[in-house]
């Protein structure tokens, strides 16, 4: 049973490609019965904060990607880094090195005068602890070995082999007894007994240094597959015009979870022309060796189109409950939720099923839900204001009686009433629909106006469309 793992740093929000990283472990735990553990990588304490691990956390719940047990806490195991870097020392994989910060300075520049990497030149390899000064803070390194290659076995980018003259001799516990990043990561994904590593492309020189490290300890190296990093439409590096964001920006722009989701697999990996999938096919389907090698590319407009599909196949009871739960989150969402009563609410799930074919994200809804809320006499916006002329104003107050007359008030007896009166004044049935919406909603654009007669009711609607006809 594979155990896989997610191992955010948290120094700022869930970003998308994390999101992503996250999405692919995930799913590659589920298809094989195995589990998604969750490390916080907060060993640097300059930059890591509570704030980015609780958003980490409400990013990963939101999407829906359940890690298994507690998180651990990478920066609360230096101790048992400091052990295994001991016994790499003990065993003679490591060694101390006394250089000093001049010295390494030093090596620094002649690397860049030289115009080449910069390099450990492996000076106290070799030599006898004894010969250092007495009381002078050492580093410990890691013998690397300084012929032949390093192959790192990836199932995304294949074998990729590093000659190992360009891995030096590198730094696992510094001279402040702090280990570094690279020794942490070997020994928590031993210890927590990670099966597979999924993560960005940006790791996978680190892949070989820490293959080195899993056999100085004559630990297996577990399976590897390094996903390319998500770019923006035009290929360059992902900006934030372009959606490098956290994942509660995309929850504040009004995109269900499961939009999202989708959307993020699809993002360098792919099921034949599939677009939509259920939760299930995505993992019934995915693959690490189906992820592409190439950098995807991130389109807004392919995600707003996507979650738009989303919100008309969900069940529009469903989406009002999604609607109403993510309102603290959404622009004017807020306001929204003060002015929904029971009754309001109740109308508000009433038009979802004209609401959702013309919204492409929650925060449309919002906007498209006014109309619902709005206090009496409402205010029009220009397009309603031109719609609502004196003819039209004249035609809406002989409507009245006969909106007056309907008993049953359903969509059938409505439409009817309101056909049969454009018939009899000679008029197109839109010369009298369109200042009906104008007056009941204030705007131009709406959900069928025989939807909103239905929503807002026989009283309601006819007290609107006295405001409008005095
Ligand atoms: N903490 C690293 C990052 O956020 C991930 C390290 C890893 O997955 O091995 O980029």
């Amino acid at each position: 049973r594979p155990v896989t793992r997610f191992a955010p740093s948290p120094t700022g929000f869930l970003h998308i490609g994390g999101a992503r990283t996250a999405l692919f472990n995930w799913l590659f735990a589920k298809k094989h019965g195995g589990t998604m553990l969750l490390r916080i990588e907060d060993t640097d304490r300059a930059r890591s904060t509570d704030e980015a691990t609780a958003a980490i956390l409400d990013g990963l719940s939101w999407l829906e990607l359940g890690w298994e047990g507690d998180p651990v806490s990478q920066y609360e195991r230096a101790a048992r880094h400091r052990e295994v870097a001991e016994e790499l020392l003990a065993s003679g994989a490591a060694y101390r090195c006394y250089a000093t910060p001049d010295e390494l300075a030093e090596m620094r520049e002649k690397a860049k005068a030289e115009k080449r990497p910069p390099r450990y030149d492996g000076r106290w390899r070799d030599r006898d602890p004894s010969e250092a000064p007495e009381g002078r803070p050492f580093a410990i390194r890691l013998k690397a070995p300084q012929e032949g290659e390093t192959i790192v076995r990836d199932k995304v980018q294949g074998d990729v082999r590093f000659p190992n003259k360009d891995l030096d001799d590198f730094i696992i516990l510094r001279s402040d007894g702090n280990p570094t990043y690279m020794l942490a990561v070997v020994v928590d994904d031993h210890d927590m007994g990670v099966t597979h590593i999924v993560r960005g492309d940006d790791h996978l020189t680190n892949a070989a240094r820490q293959s080195l490290i899993y056999q100085a300890m004559e630990w297996d190296v577990p399976v590897m597959a390094h996903i390319p990093l998500i770019h923006g439409p035009d290929g360059a590096k992902l900006s934030k015009r372009h959606g490098a964001l956290g994942v509660e920006a995309y929850r504040a722009m009004g995109y269900l979870p499961q939009a999202l989701r989708n959307y993020l697999v699809r993002l360098g990996w792919s099921h034949g022309d599939d677009e939509m999938m259920s939760l299930d096919q995505m993992i019934e389907w995915f693959a690490l060796e189906d992820i592409n090698k190439g950098a995807a590319r991130f389109d807004f407009k392919k995600l707003e189109a996507l979650n738009g599909q989303y919100m008309r196949a969900t069940d529009s009871d469903e989406l009002t409950g999604a609607l109403l739960r993510t309102l603290p989150h959404l622009p004017g969402g807020p306001e929204l939720a003060e002015r929904l009563d029971e009754q309001k609410t109740g109308q508000l799930r009433a038009a979802m099923p004209g609401l959702k074919e013309r919204a492409k994200t929650l925060v449309e809804l919002v906007d498209a839900a006014e109309f619902i809320v709005a206090k009496r006499p409402l205010p029009l916006d220009e397009k309603a204001d031109q719609l609502l002329d004196d003819m039209a104003r004249n035609l809406l107050s002989d409507l009245q009686p006969k909106l007056e007359a309907v008993n049953d008030w359903n969509a059938s007896t409505l439409e009817q009433a309101v056909r049969g009166f454009a018939e009899e004044n000679e008029v197109k049935l839109g010369k009298v629909a369109q200042p009906l919406r104008a007056a009941l909603t204030g705007r131009a654009v709406s959900p069928g106006v025989f939807d909103v007669m239905l929503v807002l009711g026989q009283e309601e609607t006819l007290a609107r469309l006295s405001d409008q006809t005095g």
